[in-house]
């Protein structure tokens, strides 16, 4: 729990700050009720993600892979961005923000930032295995058939848009990225435990920079002792703590 005295201090970097990079994780988007990988709720028929989320687990049996994200897209479809994604989008008024996110639900834009940064895809789209083209996935798809999709330019089979655990990051996205957190005054990093590259390495590029480092969590993760200020609360009550009167924007 930080204490008055540091919460203050992060509060007067962030309000110094011109430039500023955020990463979120799954933890932002838990208060949407959209569950993170690692809490118990992530479980679905008793697999892990890690073991869905894969290249081998698609190749395997590529129509359960797609059951799982449509289950997992019905979730975001109804979920509403919260009040740490809006927060964000305050903060971007009057700052030089770059978002980058490991997120795939698509609530960030759905809040209003914009070119948001992200580093795993996402989910509300399917991407094309022969061409490459990217699809909305139809909500009729979704509801009624529970088919694998087609691309909608050449019918080949797609897959969902997103990085899977043992794939390559998009090298266009992490470089922006990077650059961000290389450049920035003060970075954020918030709901994301720090155990999924490239969250810790972007933390520690900033900090090494020379930029002050706030995460949002509510657990500590393996970044904790080596960030400097960390609010052990959830993302909607960090943000609340960081930008409350008299914060100017
Ligand atoms: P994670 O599931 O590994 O960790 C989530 C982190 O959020 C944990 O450290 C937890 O302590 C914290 N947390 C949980 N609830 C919180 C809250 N209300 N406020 C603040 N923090 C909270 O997530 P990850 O590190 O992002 O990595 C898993 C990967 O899985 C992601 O990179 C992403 O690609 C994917 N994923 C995405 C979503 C999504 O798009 N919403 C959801 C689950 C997983
Ligand atoms: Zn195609």
């Amino acid at each position: 729990m930080a204490t008055t005295m540091m919460l203050e201090q992060a509060r007067a970097h962030l309000q110094q700050a011109q430039r500023i990079a955020v990463l979120t994780g799954a933890g932002i988007s838990a208060e949407s009720g959209i569950p993170t990988f690692r809490g118990a709720q992530g479980l679905w028929r008793n697999h892990r993600p890690e073991d869905l989320a894969s290249p081998a687990a698609y190749a395997r049996d590529p129509a359960m892979i797609w059951e799982w994200y449509l289950w997992r897209l019905e979730k975001v479809l109804h979920a509403q961005p919260n009040e740490a994604h809006y927060a964000l989008v305050q903060l971007a008024q009057n700052k030089q923000l770059t978002l980058v996110t490991q997120n795939v639900d698509g609530l960030h834009t759905r809040a209003g930032s914009q070119a948001v940064l992200e580093l795993h895809g996402n989910m509300t789209q399917s991407r094309c295995e022969s061409c490459g083209n990217l699809d909305a996935i139809p909500h009729a798809l979704l509801l009624e058939q529970r088919t694998i999709p087609h691309c909608s330019q050449c019918s080949q089979r797609a897959r969902p848009n997103v990085v899977w655990f043992g794939e390559n990051l998009p090298a266009a996205v992490l470089e922006h990225a990077s650059e961000a957190f290389y450049h920035c005054d003060v970075a954020l990093v918030i709901g994301t435990s720090g155990v999924v590259q490239p969250a810790a390495s972007l933390a520690l590029l900033a900090q090494d920079a020379g930029a002050v480092v706030i995460e949002i969590n509510l657990e500590p993760t393996p970044l904790t002792a080596r960030l400097d200020y960390a609010l052990q609360t959830t993302a909607s009550a960090g943000m609340r703590q960081l930008m409350a009167p008299p914060f100017i924007l």
